[in-house]
Formats: structure tokens, sequence, C-alpha cells
């Protein structure tokens, strides 16, 4: 007997182990971002926007990030950093640190316009936009997406002599995605991101045209940057403006290019157009800064952000 009782306990323990290494469904922890241009002071967008990722780190005892997303060095000034911060902080923020700032990292972002260069999907492109314009106005036929004219491909088919005279004479030269070789041999169906409260949608990247990866004046773009970052931060829930929606079709090709993770996306209304509020233009326009300074309560700046019940 004395066996049998050591056997159901030895079977109780193992029942009570299982009960407690089995996964219950947990919330999943968000990583959020806010990744603004450290180009002016934070106005009501902006306040909207982070205050929107931060309760979405907050409410799943997740993570939230501060990006600063400052590749164009020319129009970026390190006081704006110390502003938007500060404003952050007002608003009763707080982020992980350190803080990621795109400029410190330019090597991730060689590392893997080297890859894709490797394998034939990009190439130099040296036209200047005036130069796009004409070639787009004379051409009849060319492609205009929805998101504008598409670049009609001119660099594409240069010879390799005519390239290497480019590069010879130092003429300046974008890295352009070459968008139907980036395109083969993927199914479009399954090229597609999860979009909180819509579902799942289709990219359609090829409307885009063959975008640009590396600009002339800094060796990489908003997208290849902004999607390197979200997958090295391990941010698993992108909130940003409407008006990054579409450019969402190419960071998931690119996730897809680069076998990179792909989160989860809100894209929220922007203030300006947010339904049942009536924003002035003043209103609008305002900076976090001038309201502060003129007054405004935390209570009242977020309700004028659209955050606020
Ligand atoms: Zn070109």
């Amino acid at each position: 007997m004395g066996h049998v009782t050591s056997d159901a306990s030895h079977k109780f323990i193992f029942y009570v182990k299982l009960l407690v290494e089995m996964p219950y469904d947990a919330p999943m922890k968000r990583v959020t971002r806010f990744a603004p241009s450290p180009t002016g002071h934070l106005h009501m967008g902006h306040a909207y926007s982070a205050m929107l990722a931060w309760s979405h780190a907050v409410e799943s005892d997740g993570h939230f990030i501060l990006r600063l997303e400052d590749i164009d060095q020319s129009r970026c000034l390190p006081e704006f950093e110390d502003r938007i911060m500060e404003d952050l902080s007002w608003l009763g923020l707080s982020w992980d640190m350190p803080v990621r700032r795109q400029s410190e990292h330019m090597e991730d972002y060689a590392a893997i316009l080297e890859r894709l260069y490797s394998r034939d999907l990009l190439y130099p492109c040296f036209c200047t936009r005036k130069e796009i314009r004409a070639e787009v106005a004379q051409s009849n036929s060319a492609p205009h997406g929805p998101h504008g004219p598409v670049y009609p491909g001119t660099c594409k088919h240069m010879s390799v002599s005519d390239r290497d005279n480019k590069f010879s004479d130092e003429t300046p030269y974008a890295l352009r995605l070459d968008m139907e070789r980036a395109l083969t041999g993927i199914n479009l169906e399954n090229l597609t991101f999860l979009e909180r409260g819509k579902g799942h949608i289709q990219c359609d990247p090829a409307s885009f045209g063959d975008v640009v990866l590396a600009r002339k004046d800094t060796p990489t773009s908003y997208h290849l940057a902004v999607t390197l970052d979200d997958a090295l931060q391990g941010v698993n829930l992108v909130v940003r403006g409407q008006d990054l929606f579409e450019a969402t079709h190419i960071h998931r090709l690119l996730q897809h290019l680069l076998d990179l993770s792909t989160p989860e996306y809100l894209h929220h209304g922007l203030v300006s157009d947010m339904k049942g509020r009536r924003l002035s233009k003043r209103d609008k326009d305002a900076t976090i800064r001038s309201l502060r300074e003129n007054g405004y309560s935390l209570e009242e700046v977020k309700k004028l952000s659209g955050f606020g019940k």
C-alpha cells in the first residue's frame, strides 16, 4: 500500500507542477515608442501621440521608449532634445534609458544597406529632384502612384561604365530599392500587418515605386532607420499618426527582406482632424511649452490634445 501512496503523491506533485508552469493568458507586455525629430518644440499632436503610446505601455506593464530621429543633422538641434524631454516629463511621462539617437547608429543602417546591396536590391540614383520632375513631366506613361509621381527608373538601367564614371566624379547619389526585384518571389497575400481596430492590412509596396533607402545627404532614410530601430528596440506596438499609415507598406516589405519582426500598428487620427473636437489654428499649432508658459494646467493641455476625458 505504501508503494501506491507514494505513487499518488508523485502524481499530485506532477499536477501541481503542471498547474504552476502552465502559461496563463496574461496580456502581452507592450513596448511602445515616441520618436520625434528634435527640429522644434513639441506641439499638441506630439503630446497626444506620446501620451497614447505611453498609456499602452503602462497599462500592459510594458516599456515606453523615447527615440530621437535625428538623421537630418542639418535641421536637428541638441537644445530641442532637452526641450522635448522637459515637455514629456511635464506631461508625466517617463521612458527607458538610454535614449536612442539615430545619428549615433549610422553603422547599423550601413550594415543593412550593405546586405540589401549585396543581394542586388539597391541601385545608386544620381538624379536631382529637378531631373526627376522633368523626366516625369516628359514621359506620358510615367507612373503616378497614389502617393505622387513614382520615380521613373532613370538610373536603374544605367550601364556599368556610366555608373563607374559617376562614382569616380564623386557625383552624389541616393540608394533606391529595386522594387521589382524586391517583390520577386513574395506572395503579397502574406505581406500584411495588423492594424489595431482594423485587422490585417494587405500591403501594396509596388505603388511606391523604387523608394529611396539612403539619401544623398545622409546614408540612411526615414523608412530604413525606423524599421530597423523598431525591431532592434523590441517595439511590438507602433503608435503613430495616420499620416504614416501608407509608409507602413514599405516598412513591412523591409521587415520581410531583412528578416525583422513585425510589430502591431496603431495609427491614430491627427489632432487637426479629430472628430468632435474643433481646435482653432492657434490651439492646434500651440507648442506644449507655450501653453505651459501661459499657465495651462496639465489637465487642460491633455484635454486640448484630445487625450484627456
Ligand atoms: Zn536616378
